[in-house]
């Protein structure tokens, strides 16, 4: 490979989003990035409460509501996951969402991607909802996923190094001079010196994840009107290992507490038997009780590059006694805020961050 046409790439981030643009940029031209990995948490760090990545779900399951670049990340994720499921990561995963209103489910824009899309009729839709549609969606195990994950980005030579940053500046001095810099740090965008944004905020989401092989299906009810105490209710039954059902959960925005509130479970455990009485058998297991936050930001994800001017003085980079500090033009691209939607919006988010790359870089599809 010519060295001259090889560019760092310095990803800040060890999460889906992190993980995932690595993967895309190393498939997309092998040689073209030195790609390194810097992160407080690693994949294999899967009890660690200060990411947000071992405690989704994760199924595909989109809000309503339009926004284009979101609908484009969540399309594109939906078509990569559903086309792995060969691999048995990723497995189909017959849904039932439920509305607290009935306004216009025929237009939901992803009817024609999921599978089996129909509108339920009032028959089909219990007491306390209004209405309800039915579709084949996917899921995934991301205790399995994200290891998984970091297996691939190895083997293509990604590097690995677990460190937590305080600045962009620190790792801009690795990247180098007409390097990249990929900000991929979820919640930790919100005190990264540099970037500071203010807008980043936790939903904290308690789960439990119990074995039920009997239950087979995403119930979710009612969605996207989580009731005022942040109570929502849904299951998500996962590949692997078989039989794995995590059950929700809390939609808490603004609340930072990582402990585990037992009336809450109980609560939890309560609406989703009521939905799938199956959670009631003597089969069903309590495998863990769990609390996650969801990296969420007003307005919404951002994805963005932008050229920035900062100083390369680190501990990275010996800085000489005395010395002025040495300043550099390096690209940085934003990739965080993905709240409740980090892992279906992340093969789509990461495609986009390649394409700012390459623009930004003049590189050439
Ligand atoms: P994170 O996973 O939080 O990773 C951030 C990375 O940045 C970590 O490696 C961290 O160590 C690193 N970092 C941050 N700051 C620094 C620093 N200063 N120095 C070094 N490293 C740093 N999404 C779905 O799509 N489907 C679902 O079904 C789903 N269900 C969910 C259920 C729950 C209960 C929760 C909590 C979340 C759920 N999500 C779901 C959301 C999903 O988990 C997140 O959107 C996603 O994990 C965000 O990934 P990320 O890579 O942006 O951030």
């Amino acid at each position: 490979a010519d060295k001259s046409a090889v560019t760092n790439v310095v990803i800040l981030g060890a999460g889906v989003i992190g993980l995932t643009i690595a993967h895309v940029l190393s498939s997309d031209s092998p040689d073209a990035y030195n790609i390194k990995i810097i992160a407080r948490d690693m994949p294999e760090d899967l009890a660690s409460q200060a990411f947000a990545s071992p405690w989704a779900g994760a199924n595909w399951s989109p809000m309503r509501g339009f926004d284009e670049k979101q609908q484009r990340r969540e399309r594109d994720t939906f078509n990569k996951l559903w086309d792995m499921i060969p691999t048995g990561l990723v497995m189909p995963l017959p849904s039932r969402v439920f509305y607290g209103d009935n306004d216009d489910l025929e237009q939901l824009w992803y009817k024609t991607l999921v599978r089996d899309f129909r509108v339920l009729e009032s028959v089909e839709v219990p007491e306390g909802a209004k209405a309800g549609v039915s579709f084949t969606t996917v899921s995934l195990n991301p205790e399995v996923y994200l290891p998984w994950l970091k297996e691939e980005l190895l083997s293509r030579g990604v590097q690995f190094i677990r460190k937590k940053v305080h600045s962009l500046g620190e790792v801009v001095a690795l990247a180098g001079l007409g390097g990249v810099v990929v900000n991929a740090t979820g919640l930790g965008a919100r005190s990264l010196i540099g970037v500071e944004d203010q807008d980043v905020y936790p939903i904290r989401g308690q789960t439990v994840i119990v074995q039920a092989p009997s239950v087979k299906e995403f119930i979710s009810f009612p969605m996207g009107e989580p009731s005022t105490n942040g109570e929502v209710t849904y299951m998500i039954p996962r590949p692997s290992p078989p039989g794995q059902v995590l059950l929700g959960g809390t939609y808490q925005p603004g609340n930072w507490d990582l402990s585990v509130d037992f009336p809450t479970a109980k609560g939890i455990i309560a609406r989703c038997s009521a939905l799938a009485p199956a959670l009631r058998s003597p089969e069903r297991r309590i495998l863990s009780h769990n609390v996650g936050l969801r990296p969420a930001r007003k307005g919404g994800a951002r994805v963005e590059a932008e050229w920035r001017r900062l100083p390369l003085e680190t501990e990275w980079l010996s800085a000489q006694d005395g010395a002025e500090p040495q300043e550099g033009e390096v690209l940085v691209a934003h990739a965080y805020g993905f709240g409740p939607a980090g892992f279906q919006n992340s093969w789509g988010a990461a495609a986009e961050v390649m394409s700012l790359i390459k623009a930004n870089l003049n590189k050439t599809a």
